[in-house]
């Protein structure tokens, strides 16, 4: 029979009632002649909590028992959505990702799927069950440990299962209805997409637009997924919500499509650091060691020998790349006066495909954010993206100026 993968976020799985609602979805598609294989993550805000009690135990944590308490919010909501299936005589077992085995490497807290045997779930479906459910964002690296695949990780253990068992398609239900042209939590004028780009959507992803773990996209465009996000509480319709598809499906044609922000941002500047050959190594080779996921990086002119070095990270890492800088400064591999850790910053980005033809676009953004008064601590450039760190205040009042200025609420 025909495999469709059904992914149903924290919002969709909130409670006993939204299982429910969840659950009927998924037994119409069975009813349609598929076997599923369902996608839960924990119920809303469980995450959050989970983590907020690691932090509190131990804020320099080690990653592996992080994994172990962060991973089990999708536990329970496995074993519910099986019950509940089972209860509408839908045969229909939980499995954890241990249990598949979804291997995944050790890098705890943003491991990363190597493998995911089909056998066990096949034989399953050979003995009549009909519904897999299985609890995302957790996998087991080489040493037997549990493992989480970063925030959001969910989207990408649906997409990985579609791809590993050859899905009809991957549908991602969310509390939105679709992607939009940014996220419509922020501005009244976002306008829903029927279809977006694999490219497009991976900047936005990247960018902070959380509606898709980038992850997700990157596997959805290599093993070509047919990957389509809508909404758990509309009515089902084969025409709802957006697909994520080949570039040359889309008929759009503007320059930019979305805007992008990320709130847990951090700048961090090295102060009088040495200007030297290998300095630039030496400060983001112990970061990378770490764990940091570095994004923008700005070194300032040399003045008498030393310079000031500034990048961006999330706010969550502050502490560990510290540690980390202040380790190598210890050991005597870099020197510097001080870190100064600015945490009240976001990122705003404007992304487009049609960026790569058409110039102008860095131009008209520092615009939009001047007339606004905006300042523009940092600048990062790609060929499909423009990105700026700013007081995180303004956050929204950016978002809303690009989303307006770009005129993305109209259809091209
Ligand atoms: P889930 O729990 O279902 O995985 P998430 O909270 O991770 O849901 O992602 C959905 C959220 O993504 C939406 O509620 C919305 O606020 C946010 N979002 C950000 N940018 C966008 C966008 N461009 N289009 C749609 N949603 C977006
Ligand atoms: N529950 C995890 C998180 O909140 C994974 C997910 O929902 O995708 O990040
Ligand atoms: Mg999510």
């Amino acid at each position: 029979m025909p495999i469709l993968v059904m992914k149903f976020g924290g919002t969709s799985v909130a409670n006993l009632d939204r299982i429910r609602r969840a659950a009927k979805r998924v037994g119409l598609e069975v009813a349609k002649g598929y076997d599923v294989i369902v996608i839960v993550s924990a119920m809303s805000g469980k995450t959050n909590e989970l983590v907020g009690w690691v932090n509190e135990t131990s804020p320099l944590y080690d990653a592996r028992e992080y994994d172990a308490v962060v991973s089990s919010g999708e536990n329970v909501t496995a074993g519910l959505m099986a019950l509940t299936l089972q209860e509408m005589d839908v045969p229909a077992r939980s499995w954890q990702g241990w249990q598949v085995p979804l291997k995944t490497t050790s890098a705890h807290g943003q491991a990363r799927i190597e493998e995911i045997p089909t056998d066990n779930l096949m034989d399953k479906f050979g003995e009549g069950m009909r519904v897999a459910v299985v609890a995302g964002f957790q996998g087991i690296s080489p040493e037997g440990r549990i493992t989480t695949l970063g925030r959001g990780g969910s989207d990408t253990t649906a997409v990985a299962f579609a791809a590993a068992f050859d899905a009809e398609r991957c549908d991602i239900y969310t509390d939105v209805d679709g992607v939009y042209t940014t996220d419509p939590r922020i501005s009244d004028n976002a306008r829903k997409l029927d279809k977006i780009a694999f490219e497009e959507m991976l900047e936005l992803a990247s960018l902070g637009a959380k509606v898709l773990q980038t992850r997700s996209v990157e596997l959805a465009m290599r093993y070509n997924v047919k990957l389509r996000v809508l909404s758990s509480f509309e009515e089902p319709s084969d025409e709802a919500g957006t697909l994520v598809c080949d570039e040359e499906e889309i008929m759009e044609d503007k320059v930019v499509s979305g805007v992008a922000y990320s709130r847990d941002e951090a700048k961090m500047t090295l102060v009088s650091v040495e200007d030297r050959p290998g300095i630039a190594a030496s400060i983001f080779g112990p970061l990378a060691d770490a764990g940091i996921n570095v994004d923008m990086i700005v070194q300032n002119i040399s003045d008498e020998g030393t310079t000031d070095m500034t990048f961006s990270c999330p706010t969550d890492q502050v502490a560990r790349a510290e540690k980390a800088l202040n380790d190598a400064k210890e050991a005597g591999t870099i020197g510097f006066e001080e870190i100064i850790a600015d945490t009240n910053v976001a990122k705003i980005s404007v992304v487009g495909i049609g960026m790569r033809s058409q110039p102008g676009v860095a131009a008209k953004m520092f615009k939009v954010l001047s007339n606004e008064g905006i300042n523009i601590k940092v600048i990062a450039t790609s060929e499909i993206k423009i990105s700026v760190l700013i007081d995180r205040k303004y956050m929204e009042l950016a978002v809303q100026a690009l989303h307006d200025a770009f005129e993305l609420e109209k259809s091209a």
